[in-house]
Formats: structure tokens, C-alpha cells, sequence
């Protein structure tokens, strides 16, 4: 499969009036066109920096990191999509104009891209509610509808920072699951970090396992399940524990 994206050596530490913290020490991996990586490991290891730097909002101390061969300035670059642990929905604006928000930001608001949102509104069940707030809509509505914000702009990969740590248990299950179907129908390639290893088998193409701070790559672990199985199925099929007990192990040895 083609090669999206190419992280080399990276190395990362943050520089604050109490001294050093290293955050990242020699990160390695590559990115392809359809992953669907899933990222875990401790609180505080350096997950959050890690998705920074695939965004372009720090540079990293050593190393590199290339989209298509061109390497992710601090500039930000406009194919990467971020989405983190709050929506950031607009109470002021109906759903509509929030989904339509970032093209509008970037003047890229074309009759073609209204109508390709407004489809999409419509196809993952949130046109009729395009007229109101945010508040109106539930926890899963507002994820759905600030994942359709971030598709809006077309972006080459998407970047989620525990999209789904502030819904309870059970929204947070039908809502990860419905999340990775329509990042999946779209073709997209994503990059998710999650604490939540049953969250990361039952969405991902493959699991990084960071050790603590300053992390690094314990280990890259592929998660095969058939095309067509369902988050639900796969959290469901014996092989699940398997990978789980495999994912645990990991991050707990030498700890
Ligand atoms: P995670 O997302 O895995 O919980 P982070 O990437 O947010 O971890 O943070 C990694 C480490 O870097 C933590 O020890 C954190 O305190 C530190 N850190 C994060 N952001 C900053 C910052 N802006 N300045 C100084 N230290 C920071
Ligand atoms: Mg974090």
C-alpha cells in the first residue's frame, strides 16, 4: 500500500523555566493509505506531543516526520485533520454552519464542498437536525457532527486525541464504533489515541504500544480481523483476548 506518512527518529522534549522534560525519544514508524492506527500507552507518556508533531504544531528536537515526502512544517499543514477529547462545537451557530465552519475559515466554501457536507450530514443521519444547536444533539450526535467539521476540509489523515474520553461507558462504546465505520466508509487514514485497549483492537489496523515517559515504541502489533467485521463483532471474536492480553503485557513489562 502507498506510503502517507514517514516518521523517522523523532525525538521530543519540553523546555519550561523548572527545567527539562523529555517527552519522546526515537519514535519510528510509517503511515500507509487506509491504517487505521491506534495509539496507547500511560497517561502522561507523550501521546498528545506525539499527535502534535504528526500535525505540525511542534517540530521535533530530532528527527523527522514527512507527509508524501514533504515534510510537516510548523506552519500546520491544511491536509491533516485533528480532532481531540472536546468537540468544540459553536453553541452560537446551528450545525450546519459549525460543520461548515473550517471551510468557511479557510475560504474554501464552494457551492461543491456546501453540497459533498451537506451529503454527509444526510448519510450519517444528521441532516434534520441541521438547524439546531449543538445542545440539542447527543454526545454522539456532537462527536458525529465534529468528525463531519474535520471530513469537510478533505484531509489526508485524521488525527484523534481520546475523541471519545469524555462520554460515559456505553455512548462512548456505540459512539468509538460509529466514529471508525464512518472514518472506514470515507477511506480514510487515521491515527487514534486512545488509553482504552479495547477501544484500540476493536477500531485499529495496528497497535503502537508507548512506554512511559519519554516514550518510546514498545512494540507495533497488527490486528487482523476480516474487512467486514464490525467493531461490535470484533470486540466479540476469541482472537479479541488474545490481542488484549498481548497489548497488556506490553505495557506493563519492565514497569
Ligand atoms: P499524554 O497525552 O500521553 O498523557 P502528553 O503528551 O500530554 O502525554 O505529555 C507528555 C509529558 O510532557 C507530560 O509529562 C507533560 O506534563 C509534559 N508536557 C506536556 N505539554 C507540556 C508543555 N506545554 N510544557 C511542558 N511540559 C509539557
Ligand atoms: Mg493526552
Amino acid at each position: 500500500m502507498e506510503q502517507l506518512m514517514d516518521i523517522s527518529h523523532v525525538s521530543y522534549s519540553y523546555h519550561t523555566m523548572q527545567g527539562e522534560t523529555p517527552a519522546l525519544s526515537n519514535i519510528n514508524f510509517t503511515v500507509h493509505k487506509g491504517d487505521f492506527l491506534a495509539i496507547v500507552g500511560p497517561s502522561g507518556c507523550g501521546k498528545s506531543t506525539l499527535l502534535s508533531l504528526l500535525a505540525g504544531l511542534l517540530e521535533p528536537e530530532r528527527g523527522s516526520i514527512f507527509l508524501y515526502g514533504q515534510k510537516v512544517s510548523q506552519k500546520g499543514n491544511r491536509t491533516i485533520g485533528y480532532m481531540l477529547q472536546h468537540d468544540h462545537l459553536f453553541e452560537w451557530r446551528t450545525v450546519e454552519k459549525n460543520v461548515l465552519l473550517g471551510l468557511e475559515i479557510q475560504k474554501k466554501l464552494t457551492p461543491e464542498r456546501k453540497e459533498d457536507v451537506l451529503g454527509m450530514l444526510k448519510t450519517y443521519g444528521l441532516y434534520k437536525f441541521k438547524d439546531a444547536r449543538p445542545s440539542q444533539l447527543s454526545g454522539g450526535m456532537r462527536q458525529r457532527a465534529a468528525l463531519i467539521r474535520t471530513l469537510a476540509l478533505k484531509p489526508e489523515i485524521l488525527l484523534l486525541d481520546e475523541p471519545f474520553s469524555a462520554l460515559d461507558y456505553q455512548t462512548r462504546l456505540t459512539v468509538g464504533d460509529d466514529i471508525g465505520s464512518i472514518i472506514k466508509k470515507e477511506g480514510k487514514t487515521a491515527i487514534l489515541v486512545t488509553h482504552d485497549l479495547s477501544e484500540a483492537i476493536s477500531l485499529g489496523t495496528q497497535v503502537i504500544v508507548l512506554g512511559k515517559r519519554p516514550a518510546g515504541i514498545k512494540a507495533i502489533i497488527p490486528i487482523q480481523f476480516p474487512e467486514s467485521a464490525s467493531a461490535l463483532e470484533r470486540r466479540n471474536s476469541p482472537e479479541f483476548k488474545d490481542y488484549f492480553n498481548k497489548i497488556w503485557k506490553e505495557l506493563n513489562e519492565n514497569e
